[in-house]
């Protein structure tokens, strides 16, 4: 085992702060990869504040942190994919069975033994839970590692690791291409990779959000019309039309409202996780033989897929680089919206701590 830096929460209440952590020494499948820069992403917020607490209740201390970008430092004997000095990556998986019928089909997101990047039982014991991104260095099966394109920007990349797969996946799981009229709903981490990957597959690319200043942003990201969607008039002008529409919203808000703006056999999928339950009218599915779906990150194979076409279509976040020290006041603009379009962590930061 070997020390790094990490920025962790002690409960609910506390701010994330500057502490070390150990880490398990490379086994032969591993990849120990120094972290260049770690994405924020509001699943770290609902994390840290344990609002999954029914669900995926937080065991402390947490260091969160699921979108990671970094070169490797050393391999273990079996490595075959990486070797130190390559750029390398790691999203919000590090394990799973690799036997189960969800993996054998590329879909370890689904596996019931899945580990998650953090807060997860550690297999290898190193600490009851698996600790996140907010760190100087990280190991990891080399089975979770993804490559990266070479010419990218590095700090525009990492978001990739989840806000990219998780619009990527449903978009394309749902056929969504050139003729077909699509809605993001919220103009986050998330909502702004709907817009860039929707865009991309040609579609027309509705955003709609509770904030008006986002408006020409979200037409410079690809979006063909945007909806402020607090104004009902402007939402009923879009009643029945949708194909598809992404939601990524991260608190509470009508899924009814939205769910009447799909055609008939439309489909939304939620992306965005809050809190509570949402309410949903019989009617609103009934009607026009509409669905309601969900969708949870992607597999590896498709998230290596998701990084290589962002490669070769010149597709990163658009990010906003803070130092660690920031990222308590990152959470609080999260809450507000506040975010143009992921805060994204400058790890080098950490090593001054
Ligand atoms: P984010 O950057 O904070 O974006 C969320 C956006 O939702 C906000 O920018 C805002 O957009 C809109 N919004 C916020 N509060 C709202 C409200 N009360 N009513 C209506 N709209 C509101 O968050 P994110 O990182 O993109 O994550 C979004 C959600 O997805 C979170 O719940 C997160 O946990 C979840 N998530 C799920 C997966 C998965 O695999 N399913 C993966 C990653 C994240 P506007 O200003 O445009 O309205
Ligand atoms: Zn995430």
């Amino acid at each position: 085992m070997y020390n790094t830096k990490a920025y962790s929460a002690a409960s609910a209440t506390s701010p994330l702060s500057s502490t070390t952590i150990a880490r398990r020494d490379p086994t032969e499948h591993d990849v120990q990869i120094e972290i260049l820069f770690c994405g924020v992403c509001h699943s770290d917020v609902h994390s840290v504040r344990n609002e999954w607490s029914s669900i995926m209740p937080t065991v402390y201390p947490i260091v969160p942190g699921h979108e990671m970008v970094g070169r490797v430092t050393k391999v273990g004997s079996a490595v075959s994919k990486y070797k130190p000095g390559d750029l390398a990556a790691v999203g919000c998986m590090v394990d799973s069975d690799g036997t189960c019928p969800q993996c054998k089909a590329g879909f370890e997101q689904f596996c019931p033994s899945l580990t998650l990047t953090y807060n997860s039982p550690d297999k290898h014991k190193t600490a009851p839970v698996t600790y996140g991104g907010y760190s100087n260095s990280i190991v990891v099966d080399e089975s979770f590692v993804l490559r990266v394109p070479d010419h990218l920007d590095l700090a525009g990349v990492a978001p990739l690791l989840c806000a990219g797969i998780t619009t990527y996946s449903p978009l394309r799981h749902w056929g969504v291409t050139k003729g077909k009229k699509v809605g993001v709903v919220g103009l986050g981490g998330l909502g702004h990779m709907g817009v860039k990957f929707a865009h991309a597959f040609g579609a027309h690319v509705v955003v709609f959000t509770t904030s008006p200043n986002k408006k020409e942003d979200a037409l410079r990201l690809g979006a063909d019309e945007v909806v402020v969607s607090r104004n009902t008039d402007e939402m009923q002008k879009h009643a029945g039309s949708f194909d598809f529409i992404l939601d990524t919203v991260s608190a509470n808000h009508d899924i009814n409202a939205y769910l009447n703006l799909l055609t008939r056999d439309g489909n939304i999928t939620l992306v965005g996780a809050p809190e509570n339950p949402l309410d949903v009218s019989a009617f609103s599915l009934i009607m026009g033989r509409r669905s309601l779906s969900g969708s949870n990150i992607g597999g590896i194979e498709e998230t290596q897929e998701m990084l290589d076409f962002c490669g070769k279509h010149n597709i990163t976040a658009d990010v906003e680089v803070i130092p660690i020290q920031k990222v308590n006041e990152a959470y609080e603009r999260l809450l507000k919206s506040d975010v143009k379009y992921r805060f994204c962590i400058d790890m080098a930061s950490l090593k001054s701590e």
